[in-house]
């Protein structure tokens, strides 16, 4: 290992973590016991997000907690305490049952971080329908094509978006029966109501129907990193799986601020930027605009945010900003960060301890687990450029595929493979929309197939390879794109880089990285040289690249993943596939 790992003394962080003696945590214990925590639907009537989320506080002594603070792009600032927010999604799941739409039935939302978002996806789950939020920076084909393939009834947005992007889609929509503008006071026409009117018409009081721990809850569509995204299915019972990871890997406690940076387009941002801190009844800060260093280190000061949960790009993207900038602002109150959503290299790591005076916790999941499912924990050491060990109630493993498709499990220590999962933890998907095949195919020899490559070390911390279709043939090694990837960013003129392999008769693939460099430096031919030669005497002539190339941005996912894909696409002159999710 190159790095040291950083150990934590127990006795001196801030507040003494949930998760201290991680052995005995896993040995002891068992999903039923989650269960029994909820409440559950009075009179046997079963497991429902928005109850546990919501209804259950509200009616406690947390209904006048704040739930949600609001932080508008203009400056504004809505309050909503967990009161508030029962009556809201109450009306909003009144407005549902006013329109006929039932059980099951599809609601998706375009728009932005706005507080009609959150009414509405609390609402649908009272409802026992299906919630699909969508980014609001999708054009008018991605909009349509999860629309319909998500069979939409109902559709959540502004007037703005709805001018812009929807009107003209309908004739090709014949299922989605109403359009919710959230900003209108008026029924604009056919079809297209005012939110407000029907919210302010409709009662406060709604009484949740019978849910099923089974019934579907949550659409989401994947990043489309590798491919055409996936629509991952996910049910009630997957809040089992966001109060456990709430708990013992963001480490939750009763007075924590706790703000989730993702939007709500993403998995990231439904689980973590709404149902598992409300499912703790904790406060959250949500902030409509985009990424902005000095605006978010001023969030962190002013709202005294206690524990942050952001992704790699931002925090690459904190990193090219001054040092100087950060040390105006007093974030004393902040005090676990985690990220999610691509590798961590371990430069951030060490940045974060570093700069924000604290190590940076990464973690591992996927659209289709629906919750966290492999981290760094706040009492546990780190190791740089690992994504931690299992969440208790978690078993992973590393398989190797034979030839005829059948898989085994890897058991020796730092051995590379696929990294699996055994299916039945909570919030697993339970289809991939109308591509049963394909869902299948996750599935071999008793367990899920991620699709991401990794290696476990003999202490069970586990490291991340690859993705499957990133890796890198070359003259009979396998490289993943990420350790060059973290080399290169060792280099102080590195900001960022893409790695490829491109392929060439002798050796299969040659190792090539498209480099981003830091504001102050230019991309010289000297420079190139300069981090060729740094690259090799990191990684060795093997697995170094060969070639280098400047470019002003990698091209990356809404999420703010790399998309190596394009990156090879454009690289080779081959067709790009789906962009639906590259980022404008
Ligand atoms: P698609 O499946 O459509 O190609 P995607 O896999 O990027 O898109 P998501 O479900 O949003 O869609 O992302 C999950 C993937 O992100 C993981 O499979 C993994 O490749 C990557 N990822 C997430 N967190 C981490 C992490 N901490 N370290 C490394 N990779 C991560
Ligand atoms: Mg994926």
């Amino acid at each position: 290992m190159d790095y040291e790992p950083i150990r934590k003394v127990v006795d001196s962080l801030a507040v003494q973590p949930n998760l201290l003696d991680y052995g005995a945590t896993c040995a002891s214990f068992s999903w039923e016991g989650v269960r029994r925590e909820f409440a559950g639907l009075p009179e046997g009537g079963g497991l429902n997000i928005a109850h546990e989320a919501v209804d259950r506080h509200a009616a406690g002594p947390l209904r006048q907690k704040l739930a949600i603070r609001w932080l508008g792009r203009d400056g504004t600032v809505l309050d909503l305490t967990f009161g508030d927010l029962r009556e809201g999604s109450n009306r909003f799941a009144n407005v549902l049952t006013s329109l006929g739409i039932g059980k099951g039935e599809r609601v998706f939302a375009l728009a932005g971080r706005i507080p009609e978002l959150y009414l509405a996806a609390l609402g649908t789950l009272k409802n026992v329908g299906v919630f699909c939020p969508l980014f609001s920076a999708f054009g008018p084909d991605p909009i349509l094509q999860r629309l319909s393939r998500g069979d939409a009834r109902v559709l959540v947005t502004t007037e703005r978006q709805y001018a812009k992007k929807v009107a003209g889609l309908r004739d090709r929509l014949p299922l989605l029966q109403y359009i919710l503008l959230t900003d209108v006071e008026e029924d604009p026409g056919e079809g297209v109501l005012s939110l407000p009117r029907l919210m302010g018409a409709a009662s406060a009081d709604f009484t949740i129907p019978p849910t099923d721990p089974e019934d579907r809850a949550i659409l989401h569509f994947t990043s489309g990193t590798t491919g055409m995204p996936k629509g991952a299915v996910h049910v009630h019972n997957a809040i089992l799986t966001h109060l456990v990871t709430g708990r013992y890997v963001l480490d939750f406690h009763p007075d924590d601020i706790f703000w989730c940076t993702a939007d709500p387009g993403w998995v990231t941002g439904t689980s973590y930027g709404i149902v598992a801190p409300l499912a703790h009844g904790i406060t959250s800060i949500i902030d409509e605009a985009d990424f902005d260093a000095e605006r978010w280190y001023r969030i962190l000061q002013e709202q005294r945010v206690t524990v942050w949960y952001t992704a790699p790009t931002a925090i690459r993207m904190l990193m090219r900003a001054p040092e100087e900038q950060r040390r105006r602002f007093d974030l004393s109150a902040l005090r676990l960060v985690h990220s999610v959503g691509e590798p961590l290299n371990p430069e951030a790591v060490l940045w974060g301890e570093r700069v924000l005076g604290l190590p940076i916790h990464d973690n591992w999941w996927q659209t289709e687990t629906g919750g966290i499912m492999i981290a760094n924990y706040a009492a546990l050491e780190i190791r740089p450029g690992s994504m931690g060990r299992p969440l208790p109630g978690i078993e992973a493993a590393i398989l190797w595929r034979r030839d005829d498709g059948t898989v085994e499990e890897v058991t020796a220590p730092d051995v590379e493979g696929e990294l699996a999962l055994r299916p039945g933890w909570p919030s697993m998907f339970r289809e991939y929309l109308h591509d049963e095949e394909r869902y299948r195919k996750c599935f071999a020899g008793g367990w899920y197939i991620t699709g991401d490559l990794a290696r476990r070390d003999a202490d069970g911390w586990f490291w991340f390879v690859g993705r499957a279709d990133d890796i890198i043939k070359t003259a009979g090694h396998m490289v993943g794109p990420f350790e060059v990837e973290s080399a290169l960013m060792e280099h102080p003129a590195v900001a960022e880089a893409g790695v490829i392999g491109k392929p060439e008769p002798v050796i299969g693939e040659i190792v090539k990285a498209f480099v981003v460099v830091k504001a102050g430096h230019e991309p010289t031919e000297e420079l190139r040289l300069e981090i060729l030669g740094f690259g090799r005497s990191k990684l060795g002539s093997a697995v170094a690249p060969k070639e280098i190339a400047f470019i002003d941005n990698l091209p990356k996912t809404r999420s703010g993943k790399i998309m190596r894909r394009l990156l090879k696409a454009r690289e080779l002159g081959l067709p790009e596939g789906d962009t639906s999710t590259l980022e404008a």
